[in-house]
């Protein structure tokens, strides 16, 4: 019997990466799209459009797609309801995707589904209490309570991005009514506007002088002159991940988590983001937790969501399977 393969998809921001995976979670083909501009209904057509160019190469029989989609969600309904990112609104995505590809289509959130790819075979492998935060131009977060994904009581659970940090903080990003979110003082975007404020207050670093040149002040450029030594750019990423530290306490104090796993573009900062926020928790958290958990980087980088929406639908598959 030919292994049967999954195909993965991982709809960010700005691009959807879809990949065809097998039971050891090796990516095969993938296939790759742009995704700016779009309204909702182009956006599903070049989904539809890059999963079949995914299915052509396989050369394998596809039993399953999973999405991971940056949205949060109803699954009473199975409703994606909105997205800070994509023009997806109350849309019952899965339905919708099973209707136009004629396969069995799991879907969850991207960042959900990024905790299932390092428990299963990453940074948290062996892990029954694991949670993830990926910084990207927000953060994302999957809990991994008891061996499982924890999505509360109708799917919307673990938007630890959005945990307060400080009440009088600054306004959070898209559709959050909130202030002083962890978003809001420990994304990319908050490490840019840190970028920018300690640039103009230092024009004689690295970090001043780039910026005086036109560079912007992303996190990319800002991990680079880091990892060249200059301090206020080693400083701009040691304020993000004190802000992160603060946010990691509050994990640790809650969950009681083995370990946090950090990943998303800002983790390419490494220990220059990691050790201030484990600085943090050491100091902040509570005994015995901070004591036990592991502060860790992820594993998968840019493939995560893919890869864990493959998982996803493996196990879905699975499940329908002994459920026949
Ligand atoms: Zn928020």
């Amino acid at each position: 019997m030919p292994a049967r393969r999954i195909i993965g998809v991982d709809m960010g921001g700005t691009k959807l990466l879809a990949g065809v995976v097998d039971g050891g979670f090796e990516v095969h083909h993938r296939a790759q799209r742009r995704l700016s501009g779009l309204d909702q209904s182009a956006l599903l057509d070049i989904a539809v459009d890059a999963v079949q160019e995914a299915r052509e190469s396989a050369g394998a029989e596809i039993a399953a797609v999973g999405f991971g989609i940056p949205c949060t969600f109803d699954q009473r309904t199975g409703t994606a309801v909105s997205s800070v990112h994509l023009p997806l609104h109350n849309i019952a995505f899965g339905d919708v995707m099973t209707e136009r590809l004629g396969l069995p289509v799991f879907v969850d959130n991207d960042a959900n589904v990024a905790a299932l790819a390092e428990q299963r075979s990453g940074a948290a492998r062996g892990s029954s209490e694991a949670v993830l935060l990926t910084i990207g131009t927000g953060i994302g977060s999957g809990l991994i309570l008891r061996n499982q994904l924890y999505r509360g009581a109708i799917g919307a659970a673990g938007e630890l991005g959005h945990m307060v940090i400080d009440e009088d903080g600054p306004r959070c990003q898209g559709h959050c009514p909130n202030r002083g979110c962890l978003e809001a003082l420990a994304s990319g975007s908050a490490l840019e506007r840190e970028a920018a404020r300690i640039a103009r207050a230092r024009p004689d670093s690295g970090l001043g002088r780039a910026v005086a040149r036109g560079r912007e002040p992303v996190g990319p450029l800002v991990t680079e002159l880091a990892h060249d030594g200059d301090q206020a750019a080693i400083e701009t990423l040691a304020v993000i991940g004190r802000h992160l530290g603060v946010g990691i306490t509050n994990i640790v104090n809650i969950f009681n988590p083995e370990v946090v796993i950090i990943g998303g573009g800002v983790i390419a900062a490494g220990e220059l983001l990691l050790a201030p926020a484990r600085a943090v928790v050491a100091e902040r958290a509570l005994s015995p937790s901070r004591d036990e958990v592991r502060i860790v980087a992820a594993r998968f980088g840019v493939e995560a969501g893919m890869i864990g929406a493959a998982v996803l639908a493996f196990d879905g598959a699975a499940a329908r399977g002994e459920a026949a």
